[in-house]
């Protein structure tokens, strides 16, 4: 055990913790104080506090690194929960398979990917992370161990899919994979000069590919309002499984000692952004990592915010007042000029997600990041939160170190009952600041 200073991704909020880890899958739980709780602690890639505990203790996973099985016939691969998704992707695309959803950086953990339920660019196809856990092994601090699949335990499956953490501890799950030819895509890139358009070219898209992703000029105004490319892409179908993957990194070594993100830095990467592509439209071809994970070739790179950190505001609203909210939310941030290099917007699809809190629900999901400004970026959050809450929408807890508590416990109708499976020992910051305040 020891007491070490923890931030988050968004380094809005630093805080020492006391540290305990899991190093093997058959360690038990951690012997702590009546007065303390802890929360199990991936690799931090959550940008606000829902992996973290101030005033209580984290428990380490990422030591839990070690792969248990691999049926590269099925395709079925058994691993610890501290095994990042890149590990896994190194080892079973020479084999010919992929993870089956990948969220937008492969530096998480299989336990933060399942405390999150995360999604990626085919939640259309194919749903979330959750659903594709075959099964997994949750301790609670009571040292019971409980197998908990889709047809075992399905109730505590169900909670501990993007159970935030507060379940117990992930030590282990199966997952099964995708095959792939290649670890290549092919990729069209499209631009658009709005959101009407947007919507129209989304919903053809989502018929021919499996992946679709917009990236969205927030500072467009008027006309120019929603323009910017959206990106689909279906796995390349020649090309040996086993080509050789570049892995080029780029890393910014120290936190800025201030944000070299500001107006006029943004202004000109959205407008070089959006005009990087010539024509409308543009065919390639593109290994994995730059399609999936194009952020990632950057290290470390939410250090460009200076000291200060960095928030990400991502919401989703249902479908049918999708296209007039999000037109609202872009308007708000335009005119409050406090817009981010990243404005996503994705189409989520149908499927169910599988646990009882997870964030992704058909309809649409915008996502930006905001320098932390102080109470200019509050008053935006708090005028964007009206705008989603009047939809019936709400925001992602990974992302999230501000939402108001109501806007969680509306946005996510089930969170009484998945009370009832939240371990004694266990609590994070996320989850005091939206179930004990108004
Ligand atoms: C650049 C970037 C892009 C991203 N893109 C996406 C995206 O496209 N889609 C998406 O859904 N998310 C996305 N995320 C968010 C990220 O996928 C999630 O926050 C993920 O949960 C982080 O995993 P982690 O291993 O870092 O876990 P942490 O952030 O450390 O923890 C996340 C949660 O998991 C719990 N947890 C961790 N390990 C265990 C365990 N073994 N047992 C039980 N609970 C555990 C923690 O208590 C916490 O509640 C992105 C994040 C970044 C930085």
């Amino acid at each position: 055990m020891a007491s070490r200073v923890i931030s988050s991704w968004g380094n809005v909020i630093r805080a020492a913790h006391v540290v305990y880890g899991l190093h093997s899958r058959s360690d038990s739980f951690p012997a702590l104080s009546a007065a303390s709780t802890v929360l199990p602690f991936g690799n931090g890639r959550s940008y606000g506090d829902s992996c973290l505990n101030v005033g209580g203790a984290l428990l380490q996973t990422r030591t839990l690194d070690r792969f248990i099985s691999f049926d590269r016939e099925a395709g079925v691969l058994a691993c610890e929960a501290g095994v990042l998704l890149a590990d896994i992707l190194r080892l079973v695309v020479p084999a010919g398979w992929f993870l089956p959803v990948v969220p937008g950086t492969c530096y998480v953990t299989v336990g933060g990917a399942i405390a999150n339920d995360v999604h990626g660019k085919n939640h259309h196809q194919a749903g979330t992370f959750g659903r594709h856990v075959r099964q997994l092994e949750l301790l609670r601090s009571d040292g019971t161990r409980l197998l908990c699949s889709p047809t075992q335990n399905t109730d505590w499956f169900a909670a501990t899919v993007g159970g935030l953490g507060l379940t117990g501890a992930v030590t282990w799950a199966e997952l099964q994979l995708r095959p792939i030819r290649s670890p290549r895509l092919d990729v069209e890139s499209i631009r658009f000069a709005n959101l009407d358009e947007f919507f129209t070219l989304c919903a053809e898209a989502e018929r021919k590919y499996e992946y679709t992703v917009a990236w969205i000029d927030c500072l467009g105004r008027g006309k120019q309002l929603g323009r910017g490319l959206l990106q689909c892409a279906n796995h390349a179908r020649e090309g040996a499984a086993s080509d050789p993957v570049p892995d080029r990194k780029l890393s910014v070594p120290f936190p800025l000692p201030m944000s070299a993100v500001n107006a006029l830095s943004l202004r000109v990467f959205n407008t070089v952004h959006y005009h990087r592509q010539r024509g409308r439209r543009r065919l390639t071809s593109e290994y994995f990592q730059s399609f999936f994970f194009p952020l990632d070739r950057i290290l470390h790179w939410n250090r460009l915010y200076g000291p200060a950190g960095f928030y990400q505001y991502q919401c989703v609203v249902p479908t049918h007042l999708a296209r007039e909210a999000t037109t609202e939310l872009l308007q708000t941030i335009a005119s409050s000029g406090l817009g981010s290099f990243l404005a996503v917007l994705k189409c989520f699809g149908n499927i169910g997600s599988p646990g009882m809190l997870s964030f992704p629900r058909a309809g649409v999901t915008l996502a930006l990041d905001f320098p932390n400004r102080g109470a200019r970026v509050a008053r935006l959050f708090e005028s964007l939160d009206r705008i989603v809450s009047g939809a019936g929408g709400t925001l992602y807890p990974a992302k999230d170190g501000r939402m108001p508590g109501a806007l969680f416990r509306s946005g996510y109708a089930r969170w009484q009952e998945f009370s009832n499976y939240i371990d004694p020992a266990c609590s994070s910051s996320f989850w005091r600041r939206v179930t004990e305040h108004e």
